[in-house]
């Protein structure tokens, strides 16, 4: 018999959401209610007989143009996941834990197993990153401690005080991975996590698939040390980034006005859909991104409303596979079907 090796064996498919009938409204993947820049769609390739740039350079030039970084030590990826995914092969395998909180994405998981390594988590009892729960949980196996914030599933951000105070108490041979996939919905100023990436021990991913409406183009990017870039590097595939993801990334970045407009536009959404979930009595935290968690007083009644959605043709995300089985998470998504969602849910109350 034809085998893989064992940590494949032993691994379960990344469960991506279930997105039912083709013709349902898709709440589930956290992607842009609203189109990208205007000037990303008419990001014109006129080359597509060559190999996209390895080096990403013009990429990489609009990550600079637009937020605190080392040019030199961005790396891009086909989606940050790819990044997370060499991150972690290229610094923790077997016998390695990789630290993370207890509603952490979940792709962080996936990627451990995948590396053979150990994924350890710690508890959220208020749903939000704990820091004193991750130190405590650190060992002299602990290589890598993923946050992410604000956080997905939970919407809910810590301050980057809290980011600081971790970094400065953990071991200076642990590497730090913030993911930032949400961080432009979060009005928090970010030049201070920037600003850990150049001591040396700390790694921020960010994506385009978010805030700036490129989920299908398959852009992120990661702020790393230098030295720390060179061996992610080794793992990436080359020629990761299709020119025309990186000709519509480039021109989505320098394009912030459109990225902001999307930001406030989906907040406001956001922030009505919220206001009517916690006037039926439903628990949905604050959220700093384009989606909401919300909170059944039982797992029954969260099967209840997701079966009254989907009948509805409204899919939105699960949450058992986070240990959330009384929640369900909800995309903000276009303005009818966030009224749809609300006035089944107010139906049911
Ligand atoms: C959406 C998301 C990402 C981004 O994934 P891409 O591969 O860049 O599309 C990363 N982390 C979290 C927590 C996310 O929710």
């Amino acid at each position: 018999m034809i085998r893989p090796v064992p940590t494949v064996a032993a691994m379960a498919s990344y469960a991506l959401a279930d997105l039912g009938d083709p013709a349902a409204v898709s709440l589930a993947q956290n992607e842009s209610a609203f189109a990208p820049s205007p000037r990303a769609l008419a990001a014109a390739v006129a080359d597509q007989a060559l190999y996209p740039d390895p080096d990403w350079r013009d990429l990489r030039a609009a990550i600079a143009e637009t937020h605190p970084v080392d040019p030199d030590g961005l790396l891009c990826g086909a989606g940050s996941m790819e990044l997370i995914g060499c991150l972690i092969r290229a610094f923790a395998g077997p016998g390695d834990e990789v630290l993370g909180s207890q509603y952490g994405y979940l792709f962080v998981a996936t990627a451990a197993q995948q590396a053979g390594a150990r994924y350890v988590q710690t508890p959220e009892p208020r749903l939000r990153v704990e820091v004193d729960a991750l130190l405590g949980a650190v060992t002299p196996r602990t290589r890598i401690v993923f946050v992410c914030n604000p956080g997905n599933p939970t919407g809910t951000r810590l301050p980057n005080a809290e980011l600081l105070r971790l970094r400065a108490a953990l071991p200076p041979d642990v590497l730090l991975v913030v993911d930032q996939a949400y961080a432009e919905f979060d009005d928090q100023d970010h030049a201070p996590v920037f600003a850990l990436v150049t001591q040396g021990r700390t790694v921020v991913t960010r994506t385009l698939s978010k805030a700036y409406g490129l989920a299908g183009a398959r852009a992120g990017w990661a702020a790393c040390p230098p030295t720390i870039a060179a061996e992610i590097r080794k793992l990436l595939n080359p020629n990761n980034i299709p020119t025309l993801s990186q000709a519509m990334g480039a021109a989505a970045l320098r394009d912030q006005d459109h990225m902001r407009a999307i930001v406030a536009k989906t907040a406001a959404r956001r922030h009505a859909l919220c206001d009517r979930l916690r006037a039926i009595g439903l628990e949905v935290p604050d959220s700093a991104t384009n989606f909401l968690l919300i909170r059944w007083p039982d797992t029954p009644a969260a099967a209840r409303a997701d079966a009254a959605l989907q009948e509805q043709g409204l899919i939105l995300r699960g949450m058992r596979g986070y240990g959330l089985p009384d929640c369900l998470r909800a995309t903000i998504g276009p303005e009818d079907a966030m009224a749809r969602v609300a006035a089944t849910l107010e139906q049911l109350s």
